[in-house]
């Protein structure tokens, strides 16, 4: 064989399997970013019967003409007591939550979170928690929520209730193969809920995650005319009033994975305790009998109070916390390196 082809082959081969060590969540598991199947065994989990008759919408907050009977929030903010989660009930409590990841810019943002002791709240993609289970485990050891945000991420009055059982349960199962944790908490993606998505969910035995301040750093993806400032602006004016609040970002993208560590020194410096929401609500996070806690002090030396604003993306020097998730997926990493040698060897028997 051609030396120059030996090497094309040999270079392809080897990007197959670093691509194949990537994708780490064991499992067959439905595309990414996709509308996911509904599983049988899931569809007496949901008495349809019960469900309020909401017309499913065409698109988001499409027809309002029925929002105050269905209390569509994406058509006037409506939300319903026993289900909703909307702020933190205390006193200058704060309930951080970011959405759409894991992600790229996710260790990074977490590499902060654990130097100044703060605890968040994740609202979790399932196909990216199969794309990034080893950053899901970094979030449950760090001692952050994590939160059921869909598969593929529609506007949740838009599809059926076959469709939204499988988003959230493809999730939860993604979540529990990843970290063993089931969630009771999910968030719907742009806030998007009506009265047959609630009931869906709680039947699910989900309580549901809102939010009453708003970033909207997603913006930041595709609008070149968004400030990265705005970020931190909006929390400098929203702490002023003293309330307790649950904000909402997004990690999945790089400006306000950037800017969230500015947003958290403004909040901590302003008198704030940053709880998971579950621990501000008094809600249990899981099925499981986990007790997640507060943001504690920011340990000395480290850039609470600093004024950069930039996530300090060096990496920590406990590396403890990783060392499960490492040895769960070390084995895939050890078969790729089995075979890489077997396809070495191939290619030099070839010469
Ligand atoms: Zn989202």
């Amino acid at each position: 064989m051609h030396l120059t082809s030996l090497s094309a082959l040999f270079t392809t081969i080897l990007f197959a399997f670093l691509s194949l060590s990537e994708a780490a969540l064991p499992g067959t598991w439905p595309l990414l970013d996709k509308p996911p199947p509904m599983k049988p065994e899931w569809a007496s989990l949901v008495n349809i019967q019960q469900l309020p008759k909401a017309p499913i919408q065409t698109t988001l907050a499409g027809n309002c003409s029925q929002a105050a009977q269905f209390c569509i929030w994406s058509c006037n903010t409506c939300t319903r007591s026993a289900s909703d989660i909307v702020t933190c009930p205390g006193t200058k409590e704060w309930g951080i939550s970011y959405d759409d990841g894991p992600s790229p810019y996710t260790p990074a943002l977490l590499d902060f979170l654990k130097q100044t002791n703060t605890k968040v709240t994740f609202a979790v993609i399932g196909s990216r928690v199969v794309e990034r289970p080893e950053v899901l485990q970094r979030i449950k050891d760090e001692g952050h929520e994590i939160v059921i945000h869909t598969w593929s991420h529609p506007s949740l009055t838009t599809v059926s209730t076959q469709q939204i059982i499988a988003e959230l349960k493809w999730t939860e199962l993604a979540i529990q193969t990843a970290v063993g944790l089931t969630p009771k908490i999910m968030r719907p993606p742009f806030g998007d809920i009506d009265d047959r998505v609630r009931s869906i969910a709680t039947q699910l035995g989900y309580k549901i995650l809102l939010w009453d301040r708003d970033t909207f750093d997603w913006k930041s993806a595709s609008d070149p005319s968004f400030q990265p400032s705005w970020i931190p602006g909006n929390f400098t004016q929203w702490v002023t009033d003293g309330n307790s609040h649950i904000s909402l970002e997004h990690d999945l993208y790089p400006i306000g994975a950037q800017n969230a560590p500015a947003a958290i020194k403004i909040v901590r410096n302003a008198g704030y305790t940053i709880k998971p929401v579950s621990v501000c609500t008094g809600m249990p996070a899981y099925v499981q009998n986990v007790q997640l806690v507060a943001s504690g002090p920011a340990p000395p030396n480290t850039t609470a109070n600093g004024t950069d604003g930039t996530a300090n993306t060096a990496s920590t020097n406990d590396t403890s916390n990783n060392s499960s998730s490492s040895s769960a997926f070390g084995s895939h990493h050890l078969l790729s390196s089995v075979l890489l040698l077997i396809v070495i060897s191939m290619a030099i028997s070839t010469l």
